[in-house]
């Protein structure tokens, strides 16, 4: 047995990892068939699904996105670090295995702020050989520490385009943590031709399922807010809204014949530049 760690309910666990209770990360790592995911995780899990049968599908149609915008941002765009927050458990392909077939000096700065991202850490630093990756255990809501933060000085040049990610992490920052002002502090501390994807649940696509999800999530002790298409776009600012805009993720450049049904998975989804 590897010290620091403790078998729950016949699972094993890092130490100092609660699996009592509920996180998004584990919960999101059960929907896209994960392994490092708990009874809790899976128990509210299991509770979105009862409220939004095709939820897994949906957690795969937004990390599908996450694919096709850092090639767009790495192919087409010319970017070469990006700063992804809420990373996640590690899933491959993740960011910079995905931007380093296109470009291996690409950097990444990852960031989460849950302790099982942290155990995994590792998997997202084994880089190519040009190309660096640094994991930061931080909180999006504290954003002048992350842009502070040495490690992360050290891996992207701030004076050079970025390409920050903020996929499915938005709607687990609450109304009064003022999720806008945070995006906005991010926003004003990157330089001119840098670009911002983002995803979110959208509360229009089914208002009466959103709804649910919002309640098992309250229920669990987990914040988790559906926004309009309003609120959503507000985030990028003043930023230049890459074509299609503000739209559904399937409905975002998708690979190939256009889907049929692009409002399948409830999220909004957009990329937009700094001017
Ligand atoms: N971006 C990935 C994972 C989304 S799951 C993808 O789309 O595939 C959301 C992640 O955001 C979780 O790992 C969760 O721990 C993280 N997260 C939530 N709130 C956060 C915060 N305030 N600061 C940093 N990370 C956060």
């Amino acid at each position: 047995q590897p010290s620091g760690v403790g078998n729950v309910d016949g699972e094993w666990a890092p130490a100092g990892i609660d699996t009592s209770v509920a996180h998004s990360a584990r919960m999101y790592d059960y929907w896209i068939g994960g392994k490092d995911n708990f009874a809790a995780d899976r128990a509210m899990g299991d509770a979105f699904v009862a409220a939004i049968p095709s939820i897994r599908t949906m957690a795969r149609e937004n990390r599908a996105f996450m694919h096709r915008v850092v090639r767009y941002l790495t192919g087409s765009a010319g970017i070469r670090q990006f700063l992804d927050l809420g990373t996640g458990i590690p899933t491959r392909p993740n960011v910079h295995e995905i931007a380093q077939v296109i470009a291996p000096q690409t950097r990444v700065a990852y960031v989460d702020h849950d302790p099982i991202v942290l155990t995994h850490a590792r998997a997202l630093m084994v880089s190519g050989t040009e190309g660096q990756t640094v994991y930061l255990d931080a909180d999006m809501r504290d954003p002048g520490r992350i842009l502070a933060d040495p490690e992360l000085t050290a891996t992207l040049d701030l004076e050079q385009p970025v390409g920050l990610l903020l996929i499915a992490i938005l709607m687990l920052v609450a109304d009064a943590d003022d999720p806008w002002e945070k995006v906005a502090t991010l926003l004003d501390a990157l330089p001119s031709g840098s670009y911002v994807a983002i995803t979110h649940p959208g509360q229009e696509f089914d208002p009466e399922a959103m709804a649910g999800v919002a309640a098992a999530a309250g229920q669990g002790g987990m914040t988790l807010v559906p926004r309009v298409r309003d609120d959503v776009t507000r985030f990028f600012g003043d930023w230049e809204l890459v074509e299609p805009g503000v739209v559904p993720v399937m409905a975002w450049r998708p690979d190939g014949e256009p889907p049929v049904d692009p409002n399948a998975a409830y999220y909004w989804s957009g990329l937009a530049r700094k001017p």
